[in-house]
């Protein structure tokens, strides 16, 4: 591209303006809503043309103390102004700080850091594989359930179980076993003599908000135990308070030996963090991983920060109470509205299942009410506002998600 005049390429625009610019020059790999956010303050965000929207997809999971959230602003401003970034050849503070807090308030010895779910999860197969070399006789296959989301890397899509998300990008790597979720005998029957490790969400975020049956999950670690397989949960969009509990695992009776995290973890700065038990983690020896980024002070001083508050203030206490007033009003929706199939949800991470496939149309008129939620499917909104979101910011955007609905209906 050689000829671009000086307005076109600065300057403020309006949201059409900047939509107009994307289509030309970006590739057009995602779906996105017709909106140009501009700015954010708590639960709240603001398109180019000043509008406000009740940010109910908060970054899918991301913004967990929402916008501009002074502890997330101050950390960001004090590292900067400090040292963003050094080699991983070198230690620094905050990586160790938030090491330390993660191990202390969760069941696992060792941390590590990245930058995204992705990539937390690949280092999870990484590890995984490794483990099963020296501790299982090279046993290296993984076993991961339909419906599942670990990422977009080429591991992550192939554990991931939705088949458009695959086929493309063939050939991908082997050793991955995919088996219904929520499905303990399905499980039972793909473990072999070969099987290193199990990969699943306690709670299947893209996939539609799938809430695990009851025993479930404790059923996976008991096949683990006596098959002497790993259980790696992928808690990037579940951990950090989002689900009520701090972990997602700690309400369903199933400890991992890994656990992943990202999204939530530093409020919107890029991380991912893989937390391993001791003899798992001791895997890994100097040279097995790396990354240039991952751990970076800045990353890490931020997420010290975010997790310091979640703890400290007991968000997730604060998101289980929260969580039922959204659910409580969602569901008294489901009477007045024959659209409803279904509601479901933990925490501050609901969904809303249609009987037809209006949720983009259900979504559009939430736009047009000022509240945004992700469509997850054709049938299926998902909400997941910052873990800081207030009792008035739930009731206000259960009246716009009403209006909205009987808009589209
Ligand atoms: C979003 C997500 C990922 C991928 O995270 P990225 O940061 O986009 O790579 C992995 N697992 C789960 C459960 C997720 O929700």
């Amino acid at each position: 591209m050689t000829s671009t005049t000086t307005s076109s390429t600065t300057g403020a625009g309006s949201s059409a303006d900047w939509q107009q610019r994307e289509a030309a020059v970006f590739f057009q790999a995602a779906k996105r809503v017709p909106l140009t956010i501009m700015r954010g303050e708590g639960t709240a965000v603001y398109d180019v043309e000043g509008r406000r929207y009740l940010d109910f997809v908060a970054g899918i999971a991301t913004n967990s103390l929402g916008h501009r959230h002074p502890t997330v602003v101050e950390a960001i401003k004090a590292q900067a102004d400090t040292l963003i970034h050094i080699s991983n050849v070198f230690y620094s503070e905050p990586q160790v700080q938030l090491a330390e807090l993660l191990v202390r308030h969760s069941a696992l010895d060792r941390a590590w850091f990245c930058n995204s779910g992705a990539e937390a999860n690949e280092a999870a197969i990484k590890l995984a594989r490794k483990w099963g070399g020296m501790h299982k006789q090279g046993a290296s296959e993984i076993i991961s359930t339909e419906n599942g989301f670990h990422g977009r890397t080429l591991a992550a899509i192939t554990a991931s179980g939705t088949e458009r998300y695959k086929q493309p990008f063939a050939p991908l790597p082997g050793g991955f076993v995919v088996v219904p979720f929520n499905d303990i005998e399905a499980m039972r029957a793909a473990v072999t003599p070969h099987t290193c490790a199990i990969l699943l969400e306690p709670i299947q975020g893209e996939g539609g908000v799938n809430l695990p049956s009851a025993g479930y999950l404790a059923a996976v670690r008991q096949l683990c135990d006596e098959q002497h397989i790993l259980l790696i949960l992928d808690e990037v969009q579940t951990g950090v308070g989002r689900t009520g509990t701090l972990w997602g695992y700690q309400q369903y009776g199933a400890e991992p030996d890994i656990m992943t995290l990202a999204k939530g973890l530093a409020g919107g700065v890029p991380i991912g963090a893989i937390l391993a038990k001791e003899p798992v983690a001791a895997c890994f020896v100097p040279g097995d991983h790396g990354s240039t980024f991952g751990g970076n002070p800045l990353a890490t001083a931020t997420g010290y920060s975010v997790l310091k508050f979640v703890i400290e203030n007991d968000l997730p206490a604060e998101v289980a109470r929260k969580g039922e007033r959204l659910m409580r009003g969602l569901h008294g929706f489901e009477d007045r509205h024959g659209s409803i199939a279904e509601v479901r949800g933990k925490g501050l991470l609901c969904a809303v299942q249609f009987s037809r496939d209006i949720a983009d149309q259900v979504m559009k008129q939430c736009v047009e009410r000022g509240l945004l939620v992700n469509m997850l499917r054709a049938n299926l909104v998902r909400f997941s506002p910052p873990l800081t979101v207030t009792d008035a910011e739930i009731d206000e955007a259960l009246a716009s998600f009403e209006a909205a609905l009987k808009a589209a209906e």
